[in-house]
């Protein structure tokens, strides 16, 4: 019995986003990957077919679609092999945050934005001193009459290079917890004082303009702070949540795509005189990935339900983010070997594919982080 009961609706839409990305993705994915970014125009194709936020109330020019309609766009994206399309991280790690913590005002002025593509967005709250250890960030927001001014550097950030709207970590420093001090604040592109720097040249995720940002004296005005003063720390710990179970998603579904390929490599490809899934061997190290696949697929479809019911899933989504990541790391590294010279070499996807899923057990929180949350609500 299938854990998630997708509807005829799901079905569809299913078809549509395979559709579009066959079309609109997959033949431009290896120019994107040279060029280091994606074209902007994508982005609002994107939102021309409804594939952005789609969650977003109708208010606000969304669908007020389900949970699920995200997971079959992470899903169909990450079939793709394409890193670059963030899409996920836009419509369902940062906007997010606008949607549950902005003022009415700037839902209305930023969210139909967002939907149509016109507005893409990212979050910063990595700096170069600290990734991990989110209360020690040093960027600052300072009250100054109307507006609040923002000085500091953020690093790692994705989307960087082509975001419209960022959603940005800073501290008081006239506050003593660091915990209370952090605030999220929205500032758009072009706002004078906020500079993009260069993008990040990354072992993988060639597509994606993953950047460093710098804030001088950058002025914004005080309303585009996101929910109550000094709970930054808590929307972040609240929303995190998601964004770990969208990384779960994508590793369980990059892992599925890795092995699908390679299992039709190994039966194609002969040595000695018999295709090498032939030998007991590669037989065996399939069986042992497609079984930790599967784990994984069951583990992060209940999760996915949970989180849709509602359900607290912070130790789960925890546990399942440091283990699915680092089982598609082990189901890389295994593809890899079974492709034998030619799993190293550009031409062939699993060659990419293995680069890029080493960083999913890093961002989103590394696997000791997690595993420093799951022990902490253990009671350890
Ligand atoms: C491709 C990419 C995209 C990213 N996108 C974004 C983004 O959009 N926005 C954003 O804000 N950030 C982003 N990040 C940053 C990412 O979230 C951080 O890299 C990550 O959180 C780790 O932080 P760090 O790199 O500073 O490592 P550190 O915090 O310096 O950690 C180094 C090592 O020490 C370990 N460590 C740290 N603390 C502990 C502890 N308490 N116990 C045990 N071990 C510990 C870590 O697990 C890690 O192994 C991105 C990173 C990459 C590579």
């Amino acid at each position: 019995m299938e854990i998630i009961s997708y509807t005829e609706a799901h079905r569809i839409f299913r078809e549509a986003v395979r559709k579009f990305c066959e079309k609109e993705v997959i033949p431009h994915a290896d120019a994107w990957e040279e060029a280091g970014i994606v074209p902007k125009l994508v982005w609002r194709k994107m939102g021309e077919q409804g594939f952005l936020c789609m969650d977003v109330p109708e208010a606000y020019g969304g669908y007020g679609a389900d949970f699920l309609y995200s997971v079959i766009l992470i899903e169909e994206l990450t079939r793709t092999g394409n890193t670059g399309l963030a899409a996920p991280l836009h419509s369902d790690i940062v906007v997010p945050y606008i949607t549950s913590f902005a003022s009415e005002e700037l839902k209305q002025k930023y969210l139909p934005g967002c939907v149509s593509g016109d507005v893409i967005t990212a979050i910063a709250m990595t700096e170069p001193n600290t990734g991990s250890d989110l209360s020690a960030i040093r960027t600052t927001a300072v009250a100054d009459g109307d507006h609040v001014v923002i000085n500091g550097q953020k690093t790692f950030t994705s989307n960087g290079i082509n975001c419209d709207l960022l959603v940005l970590a800073a501290k008081d420093p006239a506050v003593d917890n660091p915990y209370q001090a952090i605030d999220l604040y929205l500032v758009e592109a072009g706002t004078p004082g906020f500079e993009k720097g260069n993008q990040i040249k990354k072992v993988g995720w060639h597509s994606q303009d993953t950047a460093e940002l710098f804030f001088s004296d950058c002025r914004i005005p005080k309303e585009n702070r996101l929910g109550q003063k000094g709970s930054g720390f808590m929307m972040l710990m609240e929303k995190l949540q998601q964004e770990r179970l969208v990384c779960c998603v994508m590793a369980v579904t990059a892992a599925e795509r890795m092995l699908d390929m390679t299992i039709a490599y190994c039966k194609e490809r002969t040595a000695f005189g018999r295709p090498i899934s032939s030998f007991q061997n590669s037989q065996f190290r399939i069986v042992e990935m497609a079984t930790e696949i599967r784990l994984g697929r069951t583990f992060v479809d209940k999760l996915v339900m949970d989180h849709v019911e509602g359900a607290n899933v912070v130790v789960n989504v925890s546990m399942a983010k440091y283990w699915t990541t680092e089982m598609a790391m082990r189901v890389a590294d295994g593809c890899v070997q079974l492709h034998g010279g030619y799993g190293y070499c550009e031409e062939y996807p699993i060659a990419r594919a293995w680069r890029d899923a080493r960083v999913m057990s890093i961002f989103a929180g590394t696997s000791e982080i997690m595993k420093g949350i799951a022990a902490k609500f253990m009671g350890l």
